[in-house]
């Protein structure tokens, strides 16, 4: 019998059974692949609630901002919990219209953030290419949101295993769960796929875009989560590299691309966003949209070699927002949905819960997110 198992190990389920281990708690991580293998590992790592706002998406911008704020602090304890670096960086992210139109839009936006109080600063294109030198000359506008960051998912997985493994908490990689049996309202054991039964006070379900193939649970309790899948590539950062800061192109009519520099020499383009199910397998027509929109204002990207290309799939709820919080089933609790800010929720996500776990304190900048409130 466990105090607490959590299914599935992203960014969601490792940082809660972290924070959850670090306090005591004896916690189970079960993930039926290898840590990160979801979306976590595929992710660009921008923490970016300012570049990314979207109009009509208050409530998200505000849970984005709650959770960057908890980063610096979040990035202390877990280097020293991991005794790893993380690399968290801090150059910011610029946006660039390529025409006429990408700037109108980028006016618009601007206008929005400003009066929503956001740091976001506007730059002559002299004044963005002094900062960025490999930008093209053709810019039509650019803005800078110094406040958004970054960091290496791949990175922010090995320390939080290692963190977890450091406090006490355990996790079991190739154990995929096939059910968490309910009985009179509230959880009574999770089944795994080998047919082993194991207890726990409290089951969180952290399942990302598979949450709903968890058989077992009452319908009607868990949220709608389909995935949104993104195609990426990394190329080489080049000599002197092709970037510093996170570079944004939102695009109007074809997809917007972002190109993320990382320490480790290696620049990440993405991201797609397309409804094809669990479809893994790379396009054309993807990788095609985003080496077009990158070199499109970047065009040094020309002469970089290409590493590496991937699919990940976005876990998105009907109103694009995560749902955190306890279950009218007792026991169960839910830490999914979190979209295309799972890596920027990370902190608020694990920190949230675990006093809502332990203290029965749901944060406020929680209270709008939880299962019974989201949108089913
Ligand atoms: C291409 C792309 C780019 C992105 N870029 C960013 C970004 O720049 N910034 C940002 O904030 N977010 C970004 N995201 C979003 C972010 O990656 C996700 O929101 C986040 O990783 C979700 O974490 P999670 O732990 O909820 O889910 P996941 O990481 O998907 O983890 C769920 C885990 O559960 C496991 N699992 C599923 N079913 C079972 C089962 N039955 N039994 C056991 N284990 C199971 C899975 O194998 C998986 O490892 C991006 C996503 C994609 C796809």
């Amino acid at each position: 019998m466990h105090d607490c198992i959590i299914i599935g190990a992203g960014v969601a389920g490792l940082g809660l059974g972290w924070q959850l281990a670090d306090r005591g708690v004896d916690v189970l991580v079960l993930e039926r692949d290898r840590a990160g293998a979801g979306a976590s590992r595929a992710a660009a790592g921008m923490l970016a609630p300012t570049a990314e706002l979207e109009f009509q998406e208050i409530e998200l911008l505000e849970l984005g901002r709650a959770s960057l704020e908890m980063y610096p602090e979040f990035v202390d304890e877990l280097e020293t919990a991991s005794g790893m670096d993380l690399d968290y960086r801090t150059e910011g992210t610029l946006v660039v219209a390529g025409d006429r139109d990408e700037g109108e839009a980028l006016d618009r936006i601007y206008n929005y953030q400003r009066r929503l109080g956001l740091d976001v600063e506007k730059l002559s294109t002299e004044a963005v290419r002094e900062r960025e030198p490999a930008l093209t000359p053709d810019l039509h506008r650019a803005l800078a949101c110094p406040s958004d960051h970054q960091i290496d998912p791949e990175q922010l997985i090995d320390a939080l295993v290692e963190a977890l493994d450091r406090a006490g908490g355990m996790l079991r990689e190739s154990c995929a769960v096939q059910k968490v049996r309910c009985e009179d309202g509230q959880v009574r054991d999770i089944v795994t796929e080998d047919d082993e039964h194991l207890e726990a006070d409290r089951v969180v379900v952290a399942a990302g875009a598979w949450t709903g193939q968890i058989d077992g649970i009452p319908s009607g309790i868990l949220p709608h989560v389909r995935p949104v899948r993104g195609e990426m590539i990394a190329t080489d950062l080049g000599d002197p590299p092709v970037c510093e800061h996170v570079v944004r192109a939102p695009h109007l009519t074809r997809p917007d691309v972002y190109m993320v520099p990382k320490s480790d020499g290696r620049l990440i383009i993405g991201a797609t966003s397309e409804e094809r199910g669990f479809d893994s397998r790379l396009t054309a027509g993807g990788i095609f949209e985003l080496l077009w929109g990158s070199k499109r204002v970047l065009p040094a990207l020309y002469d970089r070699h290409i590493q590496d290309m991937w699919t990940g799939f976005r876990p998105v709820t009907l109103d694009g927002e995560p749902v955190l919080g306890p279950t009218d089933i007792e026991g169960l609790w839910l830490a999914t949905g979190h979209g295309r800010n799972g890596i920027l929720l990370t902190p608020l996500t694990a920190y949230g819960l675990v006093d809502a776990i332990l203290e029965d304190a749901l944060p406020d900048v929680l209270e709008g997110f939880t299962p019974t409130g989201s949108l089913q």
